[in-house]
C-alpha cells in the first residue's frame, strides 16, 4: 500500500503532482512519500502490538535501506530506533535525532573507532559477529572504563529462499557465529568483564516472501535462549533482524506482517525477553519511486528501446539483483491506449543497464515521464557516478508540500573531488613539456 496514484489523470505522490516535481527539480530524482513510511512503520508496529500484547518491542529502522535524514526523522517522530552498519549511519542516525538508547550496531567488519564511537553514543547494544570482533570490543570498552552490551549474531543455518545475494543466514555466509557453538562463545565471552551479555540477534536475509525459514530460524534462537538462561546468562533481548519482503510486482504473493507477527509470538513470544526489529525494506521499499524521462525511442531490429535519463548507476537492483520494478507513466493511460512492449534502458555503456524487458507501456514519446515503483529502498544509497554521473536528486513529499531532502549534486564539484598529482601538473596538456619528452 502506497501513496502514490492518478489524481485526474495525472501521477501524484500524495497530493503533490509529479509533474510538478519534475518541472521543479528535474529528473531523474527519488521521490519519496513521507505519508507511506509512516503507513508501513505503523502497520508494522500494530501487527506486534496486537500479535504480542505486553510483549515489550523496539523497531530499530535499518538505515541501509534508506539513509535520508528526512527518512529517518520522519520515523524517529514516530518512535523508531535505527540499526546500523557503520560510523557513517551511526552519525545519521544520531544527527537525525534518534537516541543512542536506540541504536543497535550490526556489521561483520565494525573498527575499533566506530565501537568507540558507538559506546562513546550510549549506544542498546553491539550485535557482535565473531569471536575476534568481541575482543576487540573489549579492549575499547575497557579503555573507557565501560561495559558493552552485547548480543551475539548466530548464524542458524537456515535458507532464506531469497536471492544468493542476500541470503544471510546459511553456514557458507560470512555473517553471524555457528550455531553449535554458541554456548560455548557466550561462555567465554561472559569472562570479560568490559562485555555485558544481553541479548541474542538474528538475520537470516532479504526479501523473504515466504514465512516458514523465519519460523524456523526464531525457533532455533527461542532454544537457544533457554539454553543459555541455563548456563546463567541473563538473556533479556531478542533481536529478529529485517528481511520481510514486499511486493515488487503487481499481484506477486508476499508475507503480510500480521502473519509475521504470528510468527513472532508463536516462537520467541513467550521468553519474557524485549524483541527487537530492524525492518529495512518493508519501512520504506514502497515509499519511494525513481522518476526518469524518456530521452529517445529507439527502433531496434526487432525490438523497441525506451531510452531514458535514469541508469543502473541510479537503480543498481534490476542489474546486481535481477529486480523487476514496476513502471507507471505520468499521464494515465487511455482506456483505449494500445499497450506495447519495450525495452526500458539507461544511457550508461553496458548491457546491463536495462531496467525491464518487454515491458508493457502506452505510447511513450521523448520527453515523457515514467515512475519505477518501489524504488525507496536499497535505490539511492546504493547508487554510484558510474559514467561520471551526478547523484540524483531526493524529494520527499508529505501531503501538499514537497522538499528537496537532498540536492541533485553537482558535476563541476564531482569533477573537484579528484586531485592531479603535483607530478603531472604543467604537462603536455597544459602547454607544458614533459620531462624526457
Ligand atoms: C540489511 C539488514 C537489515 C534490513 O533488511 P531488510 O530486508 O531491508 O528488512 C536488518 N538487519 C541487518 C543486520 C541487515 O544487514
Amino acid at each position: 500500500m502506497n501513496y502514490f496514484d492518478y489524481r485526474g489523470g495525472r501521477l501524484h505522490a500524495e497530493g503533490v503532482p509529479l509533474a510538478t516535481i519534475a518541472a521543479e527539480v528535474g529528473t531523474p530524482a527519488y521521490v519519496y512519500s513521507a505519508a507511506t513510511l509512516r503507513r508501513h512503520y505503523k502497520v508494522f508496529a500494530g501487527a506486534l502490538a496486537s500479535a504480542s500484547p505486553g510483549v515489550k518491542h523496539l523497531i530499530c529502522y535499518s538505515l541501509k535501506a534508506n539513509s535520508n535524514q528526512a527518512v529517518i526523522r520522519v520515523l524517529a517522530d514516530l518512535g523508531s530506533g535505527a540499526d546500523v552498519v557503520s560510523l557513517g549511519e551511526l552519525r545519521r542516525a544520531l544527527a537525525a535525532g534518534i537516541p543512542g538508547g536506540k541504536i543497535v550496531f550490526s556489521g561483520v567488519g565494525k573498527t575499533a573507532p566506530e565501537m568507540r564511537a558507538a559506546l562513546e553514543a550510549g549506544i542498546r547494544q553491539f550485535n557482535v559477529e565473531s569471536e575476534p570482533e568481541l575482543e576487540v570490543l573489549a579492549a575499547v570498552a575497557g579503555s573507557m572504563g565501560l561495559r558493552a552490551p552485547v548480543a551475539f549474531r548466530v548464524n542458524p543455518d537456515v535458507d532464506a529462499e531469497t536471492h544468493a545475494k542476500i541470503s544471510t543466514g546459511k553456514k557458507e555466509n560470512k555473517f553471524g557465529v555457528p550455531f553449535e557453538r554458541a554456548r560455548e562463545i557466550y561462555r567465554w565471552a561472559a569472562t570479560h568483564p568490559s562485555i555485558e551479555i544481553v541479548g541474542v540477534d538474528v538475520h537470516i536475509g532479504s526479501q523473504l516472501t515466504n514465512l516458514t525459514p523465519f519460523e524456523r530460524a526464531f525457533a532455533k534462537v527461542a532454544e537457544l535462549v533457554h539454553a543459555l538462561r541455563d548456563d546463567g546468562h541473563a538473556i533479556r533481548s531478542v533481536d529478529l533482524g529485517g528481511g520481510l519482503g514486499i511486493p515488487y510486482e503487481r499481484n506477486a504473493p508476499w508475507p503480510h506482517p500480521d502473519a509475521y507477527a504470528g510468527v513472532v509470538q508463536r516462537t520467541v513470544g513467550n521468553l519474557g525477553c524485549e524483541l527487537i526489529f530492524e525492518p529495512g525494506r518493508m519501512i520504506a521499499g514502497n515509499a519511494g519511486v525513481l522518476m526518469a524521462s524518456v530521452i529517445y525511442v529507439k527502433q531496434g531490429q526487432d525490438r523497441k528501446f525506451i531510452i531514458l535519463d535514469a541508469a543502473m548507476n541510479d537503480l543498481i537492483r534490476p542489474a546486481m539483483y535481477d529486480a523487476r520494478h514496476e513502471v507507471m507513466t505520468e499521464r494515465e493511460p487511455a482506456p483505449d491506449s494500445a499497450f506495447e512492449k519495450v525495452d526500458l534502458v539507461g544511457p550508461v555503456c553496458e548491457s546491463g543497464d536495462m531496467f525491464a524487458r518487454d515491458c508493457e507501456v502506452p505510447p511513450l514519446a521523448a520527453g515523457d515521464i515514467v515512475c519505477f515503483e518501489t524504488a525507496g529502498a536499497y535505490g539511492a544509497v546504493m547508487s554510484s557516478t558510474y559514467n561520471t554521473r551526478p547523484l540524483v536528486a531526493e524529494v520527499m513529499v508529505d501531503g501538499d508540500r514537497f522538499a528537496v531532502v537532498r540536492p541533485r549534486e553537482d558535476l563541476e564539484s564531482l569533477i573537484a573531488r579528484d586531485q592531479i598529482p603535483e607530478w603531472l601538473r604543467g604537462g603536455a596538456a597544459r602547454g607544458g613539456s614533459a620531462k624526457g619528452a
